[in-house]
């Protein structure tokens, strides 16, 4: 029922259909939905590894994907993102679309720049590690369809904008500015280690409701960190300090598990009420 036609003092009908404009009222601006489907920095208990879930339709990373969607939601998926090639960011992707193909006429668009999507299909699907899906069930009609994004520029995906960001890790790696329609958005690090250019386009964009920050073991094992291109609480909050982002909203992600509450002791020792640890399962809205 139309709320402007129930002021007026309209009756409901419960069979009438409803006219066009209350559907668009229902769904005009619209908060996009960010589902949780893992943040762990392993795969380990209960522990699922980086995948969130925009809305129905776009994933950002595919480290979980067939174990946490009920099948039938699993045709809603349209894109994949993906900021890297290691398998704790890429093995949903594998059983997804053996289901898609199973389930029938049913496609992705697998998404990232071109150095990424060049790793996956020479590297995993190369009919050694997993079939090539890119033409399977057919080369016309194939379950996996590559899209290659810019760096560094914003492109649409069905009302989304992505845009990817060099970071500092140990294989090529992309970290994402992503927006709805209405402007607003957040930041994803991916994996990464100190680095520059993230930072910089953090300080310059607006309408940031919060970033999606790598931290992935404590401060006592920075050299540890450094090697394996992650950060340490003591790395996330230099790079805080030093772009003057300290009235941001941080989500801590990607702790490996065994030092899940050091990571965390060490950043409430710190005081800083701008900083929360993202929760598996959990949805934030922009
Ligand atoms: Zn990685
Ligand atoms: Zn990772």
């Amino acid at each position: 029922m139309c709320l402007a036609s129930w002021r007026s003092g309209a009756l409901p009908v419960v069979a009438r259909r409803e006219p066009l404009t209350c559907r668009r009222a229902i769904t005009y601006n619209q908060k996009m939905r960010v589902r949780i489907l893992g943040c762990s920095g392993n795969l380990v208990g209960r522990h699922r590894t980086t995948s969130f879930l925009l809305d129905d339709s776009f994933l950002l990373d595919a480290g979980t994907v067939t174990e946490a969607i009920r099948r039938r939601d699993l045709r809603k998926i349209k894109h994949v993102l993906i900021s890297h090639t290691h398998m704790d960011h890429v093995k949903g992707l594998f059983p997804l679309v053996d289901e898609l193909v199973m389930m029938g006429d049913y496609s992705v668009e697998l998404v990232s720049v071109g150095s990424v999507l060049d790793i996956i299909t020479n590297n995993l699907l190369n009919n050694l590690i997993w079939p090539d899906f890119t033409v399977i069930p057919s080369v016309s009609n194939a379950v996996i369809r590559l899209r290659e994004i810019p760096l560094g520029r914003p492109t649409i995906l069905d009302k989304i904008s992505v845009m990817p960001v060099l970071m500092t890790h140990t294989v090529y790696t992309v970290g994402f500015v992503i927006r709805q329609d209405d402007g607003w958005g957040f930041m994803f690090t991916a994996d990464t280690g100190p680095t520059r250019r993230f930072w910089e386009v953090a300080e310059g964009e607006k309408d940031i409701r919060f970033i999606i920050a790598d931290v992935s073991f404590p401060n006592r094992l920075a050299d540890l960190a450094t090697l394996s291109g992650h950060m340490t609480p003591a790395m996330l909050m230099e790079n805080i300090d030093a772009h003057d982002l300290g009235d941001r909203l941080f989500y801590v992600s990607h702790m490996k598990p065994v030092f899940a509450s050091e990571i965390i002791a060490e950043f409430e020792r710190s005081g800083r009420r701008n900083i929360r640890f993202l929760k598996q399962s959990e949805i934030l809205t922009l």
